[in-house]
């Protein structure tokens, strides 16, 4: 990776490093007495989810599930698909989804109901990003990362047209590629 691609960090990994610990000793404290069961939103959220557990010193379980959503390259249509579902039943158990970044709100409300369907004993959300912006839709967001403004950002789990994935910190996808 050459900078002359990959352009200038909106967040570093450094700061990325030490936010990461701080949820993750936050999210031990509130978990101390339940059995955590960690579902993470793929593929945007894998590198986060990946930093997140090993930061939370808890025995917990961990689940995937992958989905998509339909609209422009940039934009969530908030029409999403679910390509491959949990492995587990969710039923009495305490579950954090983790995302790699909220937007307009529409994934998170469609994920919300969708577990909620199936009786969890507690249900929360954390991202990695949030950019409330372009909310659409009322959202409660447990755990932030890092409030960001309205860009197209890339790396450490978001891509653009499954690209830059493997940036390993945010930068705007502007900063990264003239042409974008
Ligand atoms: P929402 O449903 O909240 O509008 O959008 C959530 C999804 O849209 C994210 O999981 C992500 O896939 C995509 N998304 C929204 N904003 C960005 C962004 O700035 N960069 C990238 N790479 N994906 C984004």
């Amino acid at each position: 990776m050459e900078g002359r691609i990959f352009g200038k960090p909106m967040i570093t990994q450094e700061e990325m490093r030490k936010r990461i610990q701080e949820l993750g000793l936050r999210i031990a404290q509130d978990y101390q007495e339940k059995e955590l069961l960690m579902v993470g939103v793929l593929k945007g959220a894998f590198v986060f989810f990946a930093d997140l557990a090993r930061a939370i010193p808890l025995p917990l379980h961990v689940d995937f599930l992958v989905v998509s959503s339909y609209g422009e390259k940039k934009k969530s249509s908030g029409a999403v698909k679910v390509i491959s579902d949990i492995s587990h039943s969710i039923k009495g158990k305490d579950v954090l989804i983790v995302e790699d970044i909220i937007d307009s709100g529409l994934t998170l409300t469609f994920l919300k109901k969708k577990f909620m369907a199936r009786k969890p004993k507690s249900l929360r959300f954390c991202t990695l990003l949030d950019k409330p912006q372009r909310r659409k839709t009322d959202v409660v967001i447990d755990y932030v990362g890092f409030t960001i403004p309205n860009k197209y950002v890339v790396g450490y789990g978001l891509d653009y047209e499954n690209k830059y994935r493997n940036l390993p910190y945010i930068a705007v996808l502007d900063n990264v590629r003239e042409d974008a």
